[in-house]
């Protein structure tokens, strides 16, 4: 099953706790939050994934979304 994650980079603030959970996630040299393999990208496409799951859920400004 796949799902969808979004990013919204102007609620992040950087704190960067996302890449703890996975390295879907990584960072632009400022700490904003980019996926790892698509630096432009802000939705993908993925195969359900529970650390990503983890990751969305603890985002503490919802900067990560899965629809
Ligand atoms: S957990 Fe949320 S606020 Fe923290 S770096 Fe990741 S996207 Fe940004």
């Amino acid at each position: 099953m796949s799902m969808k994650v979004t990013l919204i980079p102007e609620r992040c603030i950087a704190c960067g706790l996302c890449q703890t959970y996975s390295d879907l996630f990584d960072y632009h040299d400022n700490g904003i939050v980019k996926f790892a393999s698509a630096e432009d990208l802000l939705e993908k496409e993925i195969i359900q994934d529970a650390s990503v799951l983890e990751a969305i859920k603890n985002c503490p400004t919802r900067a990560l979304i899965k629809d």
